[in-house]
């Protein structure tokens, strides 16, 4: 017996969806900062899990989705496009909720969008796609009974297959939610080989950790303006060598992005270096360049270019 198929994690920006991801798959995959939107494309983390008392064994797919909001432009619309495409394809979907906050009208958002993947996917199945709760921060629910109040608003919005409190951060909660999702997966095959623990190639991931580090170093509207292309991503024993452009949108935006003396651009470069060189396991030489890119958020093709199946295609010519 093997069970196995696709989870969705869905929730508002700064619930803990790739803070889950993470805990759950052991490595740092997604990218994870207090300020909200930083995912941007669908990261897939694999778990391999054995089989354990009852449990029989399974391979979970989990799919991160960017934040849910309100899309205001191309890259806002290609997001709410890739969550709903994660969501028609899924087994099970988490709706993560930080439960240090109250409720409020994004929270009904996120459940109708989780509702309407059952809706479509009743048309295909023959029984509904169970959608779990996920109450995450209990860490800073003291004393935990104040739960309580918030799981009778939750349930009255939706008729939940589990509600399961849990912090993701501190790891506390991860086991009960396993078991449960290894219960609701159907029998299937091993999608992916053992060992695979993301399909995201690591070029891509070169390129989250600059924008992570360009998040984490500048302020206020300047990580939104940006965006970060790998140009040369060339693989050697020892010495990996990156090129990438960071993306903005005005000529302001790229001098506090170059820094007085391009001291900024050095701050983030060597952070993002050291921290490229411990995903790959060798030295790296990286190679930042800033340039203005008008425009570039309602640009449907450049949205696209971010896209790394369509960076991987045009770098391999098969389009
Ligand atoms: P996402 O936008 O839903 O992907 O959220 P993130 O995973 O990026 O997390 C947003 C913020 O919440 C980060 O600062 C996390 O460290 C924090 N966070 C996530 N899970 C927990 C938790 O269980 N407890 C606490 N105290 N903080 C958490
Ligand atoms: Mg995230």
């Amino acid at each position: 017996m093997f069970h196995s198929g696709f989870v969705t994690i869905l929730g508002r920006p700064n619930a803990g969806k790739s803070t889950l991801l993470n805990a759950l798959v052991g490595e740092k995959l997604a990218i994870i900062s207090p300020k909200p939107q930083t995912t941007r494309n669908r990261i897939q983390g694999i778990l391999h899990l054995p089989k354990q008392g009852s449990r029989p064994a399974a391979q979970i797919i989990l799919v991160d989705t960017p934040g849910v909001h309100k899309p205001d432009s191309s890259l806002g619309r290609k997001m709410m496009t890739e969550v709903r495409e994660a969501l028609d394809a899924c087994d099970v979907v988490l709706v993560i909720a930080d439960a240090a906050r109250r409720l409020d009208p994004s929270d009904s958002f996120v459940l109708d969008l989780a509702r309407q993947a059952r809706a479509r996917q009743l048309q295909t199945r023959p029984s509904m796609t169970p959608v779990f709760l996920l109450l995450n921060k209990i860490d800073l629910i003291k004393p935990k009974d104040r739960l309580l109040p918030l799981i009778d608003e939750y349930r009255k919005l939706h008729d939940f297959q589990e509600i399961i409190p849990l912090s993701a951060l501190k790891k506390d909660g991860l086991a009960l939610l396993l078991d449960k999702l290894v219960a609701a997966l159907p029998a299937g095959p091993r999608y992916f080989p053992e060992g695979q623990f993301t399909d995201q190639p690591m070029r891509f991931m070169a390129a989250e950790i600059v924008r992570e580090q360009i998040l984490l170093d500048t302020k206020e509207e300047i990580p939104y303006a940006t965006t970060v292309v790998v140009d040369q991503f060339e693989e050697n024993p020892k010495l990996t060598r990156i090129a990438a452009t960071i993306h903005c949108e005005r000529e302001g935006q790229k001098a506090i992005l170059v820094g007085k003396g391009g001291q900024m651009l050095k701050k983030v470069g060597t952070a993002a270096r050291l921290r490229i060189e411990g995903m790959l396991g060798t030295k790296v030489f990286l190679e930042l360049f800033v340039k203005v890119s008008p425009g570039w958020r309602d640009s449907r093709e450049f949205v696209e270019q971010l896209d790394w199946r369509r960076q991987l295609e045009r770098i391999f010519g098969l389009d």
